[in-house]
């Protein structure tokens, strides 16, 4: 169900409706201080961050790309405003993806330095339109509306059109849901660049994981969105935990075991809560693709555990574990999290 798009080559990742939606991230250091950097990113990575953006605001952040490069993994992109001369040196220095409007660079010459560097070099750019700082006059001429961000989306296009560079991915970005979702619907039927989707501005972890969850969520639901990143004034590596989860819950990727557990109700006779977090955190690291009910009564709880590959039924003092369904063992409530811990490693 996913648009079609363009394969895009990032660094050793590539980005387009024919491979995985990209999980990424952006750090909250200082990109010259190499150290902090590096160990954010490192950071990131174990947590399943496939592409990190910095920002390269100064001389020294664009030289620190070279040494950060050296330590990491993943793809790195550099976060330039309008300073073509930042842009020059981040691709010198090794950077794999610019994120530059080429309306904001300035005359012809200066963008046809970027665009010849990013051709000589195979690097893309990422044009990013913001409903925040929409070009003047742009705004003037429709508003801050979805026809004003496509058509600001389409005049940077246009501009690396002109010097026949089509190594583009786009985001757009709309104060609210629908007027991004509408924008979008717009520019896909006009080009077919991958997008690069995400909720700007959401907020702090939990006001942000919902808004950015059904606003990426909607935009994935109708196909579109080849990498998403997940803002939070959090931790970075929270934004890594909540893209897995969006995309794990629509089934677009599967990042490790799929937890089922009830809510609760007054038929629960154990701290299932306990019992459920106490699994789900001591099994996060492993990646098997199975599905794990913890369920809090025998009145429903087999039929949920039935349909897990694993699943544990809590009774009073005791919890039934299901295997593929059928009841495998029946263990004392001390012994659940235990048993269940063991029997998924072994799985
Ligand atoms: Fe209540 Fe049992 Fe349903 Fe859990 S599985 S919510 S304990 S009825």
């Amino acid at each position: 169900m996913r648009r079609k798009t363009r394969s895009i080559k990032v660094g050793n990742i590539f980005i387009g409706s024919e491979h995985p939606i990209i999980i990424q991230s952006m750090t909250n250091t200082k990109t010259e201080d190499i150290e902090k950097t590096v160990n954010q990113i490192l950071a990131l990575e174990k947590a399943g961050c496939e592409l990190i953006r910095c920002t390269v605001n100064n001389e020294q952040a664009a030289y620190a790309i070279k040494e950060i490069k050296k330590q990491i993994h993943i793809p790195i992109a550099a976060d330039i405003h309008f300073d073509y001369k930042l842009a020059l040196l981040a691709i010198e220095h090794g950077v794999d993806k610019l994120r530059i409007n080429p309306g904001n660079i300035g005359s012809k010459e200066k963008i046809k330095k970027v665009v010849d560097k990013c051709k000589e070099k195979g690097i893309p750019i990422r044009i990013g339109v913001n409903s925040g700082s929409l070009d003047k006059d742009i705004e003037g001429l429709y508003g801050v509306t979805a026809e004003g961000l496509y058509q600001s989306a389409m005049k940077h296009i246009r501009i690396l059109e002109e010097f026949d560079f089509k190594d583009i991915i786009i985001s757009i970005k709309g104060s609210d849901i629908n007027m991004t979702l509408e924008s979008l619907k717009m520019l896909e039927k006009k080009v077919d660049y991958p997008f690069h989707i995400g909720i700007t501005e959401s907020g702090t972890f939990l006001k942000g994981t919902i808004k950015s969850s059904i606003g990426i969520g909607a935009l994935l639901l109708h196909g579109i969105g080849d990498t998403i990143r997940v803002s939070l004034t959090a931790d970075p590596v929270k934004e890594i935990e909540v893209c897995k989860e969006i995309l794990n819950s629509l089934s677009l990727r599967r990042f490790g075991i799929n937890y089922i557990s009830c809510p609760t109700c007054g038929r629960t006779e154990t701290n299932l809560i306990e019992i459920a977090k106490k699994i789900e955190e001591r099994t996060k690291d492993i990646t098997k693709d199975i599905t794990v009910a913890v369920m809090g009564c025998v009145v429903n709880g087999p039929g949920e555990s039935k349909e897990a590959d694993l699943g544990v039924a809590c009774g009073k003092n005791s919890g039934v574990i299901f295997k593929k369904g059928n009841v495998f063992l029946k263990v004392k409530e001390d012994q659940i999290v235990d048993t269940m811990v063991k029997l998924i490693e072994e799985y």
